[in-house]
């Protein structure tokens, strides 16, 4: 089958591709569910634009009044190849007919095999790895560092200013942000350590050498490098602000884990498959991680994690160390290998380059006219504006909400991230057509001028 990538025929039970509003938003049958949402659910758990989905496929989410919104945010990152992508749809249907569980550590199955095998032969370098597959990002980090620990017989683990590794306990020790993410749940796992992130647009602009050399110096200072089992670090971070590092900065520090025996520890769960114009992001640079973190994408939104990485590390733990009830599931491991047939036939690895050229240009022009836009940044189908007071770097998160909720008003799924809560960040499934793609734009564009 040939597909042109320009205008992928995937994703979507044949939703016509447009931004069609009917209904103000969230329209009357959303509301309706929502007040049960607040009489059934905790009330911790947030909706961040309250429109309840009927269908979503190709560039849209559908509604249950019939609202067709632009998806600029593919469920955080996870719907990489388009919602309901046809190939994904075909395996799990196929998979949920022939057998759903039967426990990998119980009575395995060749779908998990298939699953490490592609993601031994797919993550960088060509050193001989192993794998093995949880059910979330966070199970994922937090066995990476189970992994680090039993191959170091060290305890310390470095994360970073801004990072995002997950809500369990010891990732929200990882995580960096209180609000809304660790405020009150405590006490958080010991031995963690942050270090501070090259981050260009606030920290005067340093070479990656030169942060990586000030990372480098409070980890040595104030962990030392013989207790540290590994360092955790997204290769763009995500929830944090789309923060993408000076170049220099990852090879630096993963040069210096190498020669400290520090396992370097890739947590690409949002990054990875093919959303920034490579198949992973550590590969712009050549970074070669020992373990690396995969979630999100890999499933086209069915449950499922790995950690992939040196088999000798990998191998450390005791036999029975690692696993859990569901991870690995064959219904998700079906998915993953659709996923991955996906990103190969449909070209996808390209058509994430395509869609950050498209929004790079439309953003860096929106910048220009407006300076509250204070920075443009991110890589392939994962681009985000800063926005700040004209002139400084003080973050202006009120106008990043009012930007948000006219945007939501309008049909455009748009998530904010940020410390400060003042970046909006764009991660359109890569099954988007052009058209809509230009269309969301004009109407941001629009919103700017407006707000
Ligand atoms: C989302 C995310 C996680 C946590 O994944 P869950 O599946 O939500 O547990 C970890 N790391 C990064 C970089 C993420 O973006």
């Amino acid at each position: 089958m040939t597909v042109t990538v320009t205008q992928p025929a995937i994703g979507g039970p044949q939703l016509p591709q447009e931004r069609r509003l009917v209904t103000e938003i969230p329209g009357p049958l959303s509301r309706n569910l929502a007040a049960r949402k607040d009489g059934a659910v905790s009330s911790a758990v947030g909706t961040m634009l309250p429109v309840y989905v009927a269908a979503a496929g190709g560039g849209v989410v559908v509604d249950i009044d019939g609202n067709s919104l632009i998806d600029l945010g593919s469920g955080i990152a996870v719907t990489t190849v388009g919602n309901s992508n046809p190939r994904v749809a075909e395996a799990v249907a196929a998979q949920a007919a022939a057998f759903t569980h039967t426990c990998f550590m119980i009575t395995p199955y060749d779908g998990y095999i298939e699953v490490a095998e592609a993601l031994n032969r797919l993550t960088p370098g060509d050193h001989d790895k192993r794998t093995a597959l949880f059910n979330s990002g966070a199970e994922a980090v937090e066995n990476a560092v189970k992994i680090a620990r039993s191959h170091t017989g060290r305890q310390a683990v470095v994360a970073f200013d801004h990072g995002y590794h997950g809500r369990t306990n010891l990732t929200m020790a990882l995580t960096a942000k209180s609000m809304p993410y660790k405020s009150g749940f405590g006490p958080f796992a010991p031995e963690v350590y942050r270090a501070p992130m090259s981050y260009p647009f606030r920290d005067g602009g340093a070479d990656g050498v030169t942060a990586a050399r000030r990372a480098i110096e409070v980890i040595e200072k104030q962990v030392g490098a013989a207790n540290l089992a590994a360092v955790v670090i997204e290769p763009i971070q995500g929830e944090g602000g789309f923060v993408v590092p000076a170049p220099g900065f990852l090879p630096a520090l993963a040069a210096w884990c190498t020669a400290n025996g520090v396992v370097f520890v890739a947590d690409e769960v949002q990054t990875g498959f093919a959303r920034t114009g490579d198949l992973f992001a550590c590969e712009d640079e050549g970074v070669v991680p020992d373990l690396i973190v995969t979630a999100k994408g890999i499933a086209g939104g069915l449950p499922l994690a790995a950690v992939t990485g040196r088999a000798e590390m990998m191998n450390a733990p005791h036999a029975g160390g690692l696993g859990g009830t569901y991870g690995g599931n064959p219904i998700a491991c079906a998915a993953a290998l659709a996923v991955f047939e996906s990103i190969e036939a449909d070209g996808l690895v390209d058509r994430a380059g395509q869609i950050g050229a498209t929004l790079a240009e439309r953003l860096t022009a929106l910048q220009a006219a407006d300076a509250r836009i204070g920075d443009v940044r991110g890589r392939g189908a994962m681009m985000a504006i800063e926005l700040v007071e004209p002139g400084t770097t003080e973050p202006d998160a009120a106008l990043t909400q009012r930007v948000a909720a006219a945007a939501h008003a309008q049909g455009l799924v748009v998530l904010v991230c940020g410390t400060w809560g003042n970046v909006l960040r764009f991660l359109p499934p890569l099954s988007i057509p052009d058209h809509l793609l230009t269309e969301a734009l004009d109407v941001l564009e629009r919103i700017f001028k407006d707000s």
